[in-house]
């Protein structure tokens, strides 16, 4: 996709759309208007003549969704751990698998983690890519990216030999290079951000060195905390008093940090990200999204892993949302208290769209149909079955809605998913090369001495890493 077409004036016409901004709120019966890939109007009846038309009479327009931590290069091993422990994972995937990857397989995990996410209407993707243990491997992964057609960030999170757990290997200066090669701008589609270890993953001295780099390189950063028994170690608390809190740094999954470790999130204006799916397959712990909301913190929400879990928006604000009532009705119940509902399907639905652009840096760019900023949409099908007559337009989306409904996403002004298709999207290449990565992963693993028994059927069930 290096050579992309002219932008078209586009209308999107009639739709319920649900703007995300809260100045322009929610308008029933409404048009979007895109002009030079920004949104220039949001009203009722537009009064257009030379724009190319997309119905949305039926449907919902809504911002397109930001997945705020996905690592894209295991969508070719999808659902291979969907029974296992995170220790398992460990096991499989990271001392396993993840070091027969070539970079051509790099690049196809990527293209088809990405290609996945944008038919299901995730406009946005933050890679979050550890697994680049050469150069090469690096720029497979942005490649990926680059031919996607989607708004990526690419955070960079170092290879496999970085994370055999502790590791005081350095974060590889590499990052520097790709940041000259390929994001000398801020103002394009694919830009950079620094995917640390930090303190549960490396020793401190290496963490500092990680931290110094990524100050170097000048872009935000992305950590794992508080995931499963290997968060009750403090890391929120060890880094602030390292210096390494801050606005320009997500927290990923934040489930068994402690109070006073949420508060130093919201005092220094970070941002977090909940993978709500897999933190309660794989026993992270409780999804953090109501101590974040306690602690001042609006949440972003993630993809996480496909190795367990499916690749789309709507399992994962279902999850948030489920679990969170789950844990609310449960608090109110021990204490003989009514039941009551405190998390919204609008919040569920702002935490997938404008506070996922907002950790990622781009609430500037995307994340909500304000006019000015680029336009990043999506149109759902609401005279489906499941989801007709449309009664409620948060709660279809939240509970009913599922990416067999997305019928138009618009990236930039171009629309890539048109009624219902990918748009010059070769899916049968995708899936060719895709299998052929897993088959060679496979073959790999059959023969080794660690993993002999890795087998794609779902009856492996590797050993677990310990926490420690
Ligand atoms: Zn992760």
């Amino acid at each position: 996709m290096s050579v992309q077409p002219p932008l078209e004036r586009i209308l999107v016409r009639g739709g319920t759309v649900l703007t995300m901004d809260p100045s322009i709120g929610d308008l029933v019966d409404a048009d979007v208007l895109v002009e030079d890939g920004r949104i220039v109007a949001v009203a009722p009846d537009l009064q257009v003549t030379d724009a190319r038309v997309v119905e949305a009479a039926g449907k919902v327009v809504l911002p397109g969704f930001v997945d705020t931590h996905r690592h894209t290069w295991q969508s070719v091993i999808r659902n291979i751990g969907s029974d296992w422990t995170l220790g398992q994972y460990f096991t499989g995937i990271h001392f396993g698998l993840s070091r027969y990857y070539r970079p051509q397989d790099t690049y196809i995990g990527n293209l088809l983690g990405v290609v996945e996410a944008l038919d299901s209407g995730i406009t946005t993707l933050l890679d979050w890519s550890h697994n680049l243990e050469t150069p090469d491997h690096s720029d497979a992964a942005v490649q990926g990216l680059l031919d996607s057609g989607a708004r990526c960030v690419f955070a960079h999170g170092g290879g496999a030999s970085m994370w055999a757990v502790p590791s005081s290997l350095p974060h590889t200066r590499d990052v520097l290079r790709l940041k000259e090669q390929y994001f000398g701008s801020d103002d394009q589609l694919v830009t950079m951000a620094f995917a640390a270890r930090g303190p549960q993953f490396a020793p401190g001295e290496t963490t500092l060195a990680d931290w110094a780099l990524a100050r170097e390189l000048g872009t935000r950063i992305t950590v794992h905390v508080g995931d499963g028994e290997w968060g009750r170690t403090g890391p929120v608390r060890w880094m602030h008093e390292h210096g390494l809190t801050g606005p320009e740094v997500t927290y990923v999954h934040c489930n068994t940090i402690a109070d006073d470790e949420m508060q130093i999130i919201a005092d220094t204006g970070g941002s977090a990200s909940v993978s709500a799916d897999i933190e309660t397959q794989m026993g992270h712990g409780w999804p953090a999204t109501g101590r974040l909301l306690d602690a001042g913190v609006r949440p972003s929400l993630s993809i996480d892993v496909c190795t367990s879990n499916g690749g789309n928006m709507f399992n994962a604000m279902k999850t948030t949302i489920s679990t969170q009532r789950a844990l609310d009705n449960a608090a109110v119940t021990a204490a003989d208290e009514q039941v009551g509902v405190r998390l919204t399907c609008r919040d569920v639905l702002e935490f997938a769209t404008i506070e996922g652009a907002r950790a990622t840096g781009l609430d500037a760019v995307t994340g909500s149909l304000t006019p000015g900023k680029k336009a990043d949409l999506v149109v759902v099908d609401t005279t489906d079955l499941a989801t007709t007559p449309l009664n409620n337009p948060h709660g279809a989306l939240v509970y009913s809605a599922h990416p067999g409904l997305v019928q138009t996403v618009m990236v930039d002004g171009r629309i890539v998913k048109d009624r219902g298709r990918l748009v010059d999207v070769d899916v049968d290449r995708i899936r060719r090369l895709a299998t052929e990565t897993r088959d060679h992963l496979f073959e790999q693993a059959a023969r080794s001495e660690s993993i002999p028994d890795a087998r794609a059927d779902g009856t492996w069930m590797p050993s677990a890493a310990s926490a420690g």
